[in-house]
């Protein structure tokens, strides 16, 4: 395939080389990857007399008349008959040289769309050509491609690109890089053949299939996308196992005391993970593995474990979370999970003071803190740790690969690195982990711990928020507690402040009787502090809040969740703050207020709630409804886009994929680095995945 430049092209210059960067097209092969969106039928005429209202199809005709009329303004109206009927094309941009062109008598063809005007069908500025003597009507051998328009590249000119690309592919055909094995049993059309099909296929082509996604040929495409990315992620894994780490084998004792001592037992869940990770801790080189589980599974817990290992096996461990307020919480747990064996947490946040910082950053580097826990702040420049043995990262959705590796990177010492340890509440369904997660082991949370109640939830519009607050007021009197979550308001803490204030002045109105907290992300974090303290404690009933409670916070009392503009929100959202509740014995219950109308997708979203407690399921939707890309965060991780391959579209390709990068790995030819090569190109694009 060529990698030569798009400007190797006829045509292609400079200026367009610029424009067609923006469509992610670099070099001559990008343009075979650049699929086209839809097709139109130029390969066979369509008798007027036969044209249905909406199709988009190509006529040929004689023009019988051809005049302008002033209907609001000027119409250039042209008629056209080819025997079965007559058609006129309406024009309303039109130059005095077009105007003169459509002589009586002569043969044009036209593609458009068939609409029903006052007499017969019309078409609204088509596409047209006059034939001339001993010219036919040209209809094309294939399907006419539509390709991804971006701003100053015509369609004519994708058109001729991907004509000048698929001849070079002709030229020299790819390597087929896939093993036989796979192509002969998956039944699978060649590199070449499905790459030429998607850009021209024949006339009989099943254009629905290919336009749902699941034509052999682009799910050959998909295929070989999905094993490349697949592939790199596995070839990081690979290297991580050729690294050094210290290997934890002492402390069994520990582990058990510290689980003895615990005020539960775990689930076989939690006990089964315990054992992935105190396997892989036991190894010379680093840990990576992810540990999914619902919100409330449990996972803070089985972290600890971890930690009591590691610590007893002489070496630091940092806990990382996204926010403060997580990491508080985690903080909190961890201070009463270690003090009955002497062991004081250090904490380590953007926020804190620089006194107290400097104190943290000390007892980090000279070892004396053996246990860490805070936000980003911990693998800032200036950060040095004594012996960093374990790195737990928290809601790991939040960060991708390469957060992943940067950290990672910044634990390495003459011990070698880390093991880490990574968390995510957000379930993700089995084949996405698969793709996306390639580069870690993973284990399953998959069972809640006894005597959880499923949240009964309904959503109520904003319409009727008296008798939401009634509600609210019968379950704080009788001694439970509520949590109400104020409007989320994108990227802006001033807004989101405001409008808790203005919730907590409303309730504190409207419940003069209750104690009502308020706690936001503006809050210093001893505020905060005190605020979800003094909630824990039952001093106040009713807390209002922003956002930030939707991860970690855990007071088992609370068995009332109301969320403002539930609307807005996305699902994996609403389930973490709806995990809020529906941890202590009392049936739980959420209330999505949303204001009408809904639109379609949150109409569905408020519904899968509803449905389900599922975090899997719930997971599964989201995925259904946004694409991979924001569930995982991707947005903002940089993880490179894929071209062709859906993740949801294609998940079930995923297991073949597995098998593939098997084969493939044990086979002589190793072709693993020419395939990530064809599909991610050079690191420098894409990032050092
Ligand atoms: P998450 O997986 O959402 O991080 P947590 O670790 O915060 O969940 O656990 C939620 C709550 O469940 C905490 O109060 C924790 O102490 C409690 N918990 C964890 N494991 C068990 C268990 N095996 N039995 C009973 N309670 C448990
Ligand atoms: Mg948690």
């Amino acid at each position: 395939m060529s990698q030569s430049s798009l400007t190797s092209l006829k045509g292609v210059g400079p200026a367009l080389a610029r424009k067609l960067e923006k469509l992610n097209l670099y070099r001559v092969d990008d343009l075979l990857f650049l699929l086209p969106l839809r097709y139109e039928d130029r390969t066979q005429l369509v008798k007027i007399g036969a044209l249905q209202a909406g199709n988009r199809c190509l006529v040929t005709g004689e023009v019988l008349l051809s005049e302008t009329v002033f209907r609001g303004r000027r119409n250039l109206l042209v008629r056209i008959s080819d025997g079965s009927g007559q058609l006129t094309l309406r024009f309303f941009h039109f130059s005095r040289q077009q105007q003169a062109q459509f002589q009586t008598g002569i043969h044009i063809t036209c593609f458009g769309e068939a609409r029903r005007g006052k007499s017969g069908f019309e078409m609204i500025h088509p596409e047209y050509r006059v034939i001339r003597e001993g010219q036919d009507a040209s209809t094309r051998e294939s399907l006419t491609p539509i390709y991804p328009a971006t701003e100053g590249v015509q369609q004519g000119r994708l058109r001729s690109l991907t004509d000048q690309a698929l001849q070079q592919m002709h030229a020299s055909p790819p390597d087929e890089l896939l093993p036989t094995a796979i192509t002969g049993k998956l039944g699978m059309p060649s590199l070449a053949h499905a790459i030429n099909y998607l850009h021209r296929p024949p006339p009989d082509a099943d254009v629905a299939q290919i336009i749902a996604g699941t034509h052999p040929c682009q799910q050959r495409l998909a295929f070989e996308e999905l094993l490349a990315h697949y592939l790199s992620l596995r070839k990081l894994r690979a290297l991580a196992a050729t690294e050094d780490a210290i290997a934890l084998t002492d402390g069994n004792e520990d582990v058990s005391g510290f689980v003895a001592g615990l005020p539960f037992s775990l689930t076989t869940a939690q006990d089964r993970v315990v054992d992935d990770i105190l396997s892989d801790l036991a190894e010379p080189h680093p840990m990576m593995r992810l540990i999914q589980g619902d919100v409330g599974s449990g996972k803070t817990v089985v972290a600890a474990i971890a930690c009591v290992k590691a610590l007893a096996c002489g070496v630091q461990a940092a806990i990382m979370a996204p926010t403060e307020i997580l990491a508080e919480q985690h903080w909190r747990s961890f201070c009463d999970w270690f003090r009955p064996f002497g062991i004081e947490p250090a904490w380590l946040s953007g926020s804190q003071r620089a006194a107290a910082r400097r104190d943290s950053l000390q007892a980090i580097s000279c070892g004396s803190a053996k246990l860490v826990i805070g936000t980003h702040a911990l693998f800032q420049e200036g950060v040095d740790f004594h012996r960093l043995g374990l790195v737990v990262i928290d809601e790991q959705h939040r960060f991708g690969v390469h957060q992943r590796m940067a950290l990672r990177d910044k634990g390495v010492s003459i011990d070698g690195h880390p093991h880490q340890l990574v968390m995510t509440a957000t379930p993700i369904p089995r084949t996405l982990a698969m793709a996306a997660y390639a580069d870690l082991d993973t284990s399953v949370i998959d069972e809640l711990p006894p005597g959880r109640q499923p949240v009964s939830t309904v959503a109520v519009p904003e319409t009727r928020r008296g008798e939401v607050i009634e509600r609210v007021r019968s379950a704080c009197t009788s001694g439970q507690q509520a949590y109400w979550v104020c409007p989320l308001i994108e990227e802006s803490e001033v807004l989101d402040y405001q409008a808790a204030q203005a919730s907590y002045q409303m309730l504190t109105e409207s419940l003069p009787d209750l104690r009502i907290g308020l706690v936001h992300g503006r809050m210093r974090p001893a505020e905060k502090e005190r605020g979800m303290t003094a909630f824990k404690e039952g001093v106040i009933q009713l807390l209002v809040a922003t956002t930030v409670i939707e991860v970690g916070v855990d007071v088992p009392n609370a068995s009332l969740m109301i969320i403002e503009n539930a609307e807005r929100m996305g699902l994996s959202q609403l389930h973490q703050l709806r995990g809020r509740v529906g941890r202590g014995e009392t049936q739980s219950h959420c209330v999505l207020l949303y204001k009408s109308p809904l639109g379609r997708i949150a109409k569905q979203r408020l519904l899968v709630l509803r449905n389900t407690n599922d975090g899997f399921v719930v997971a599964q939707r989201d995925l259904e409804l946004r694409g991979p890309g924001e569930l995982l965060g991707t947005r903002q991780t940089g993880l490179p886009e894929y071209r062709i391959a859906n993740l949801v579209r294609d998940a079930e390709l995923m297991p073949k994929v597995q098998i593939a990068a098997e084969l493939i790995q044990k086979s002589p030819t190793n072709q693993a680095t020419a395939i990530i090569r064809r599909w991610l190109g050079d690191a420098s694009r894409y990032g050092k995945v």
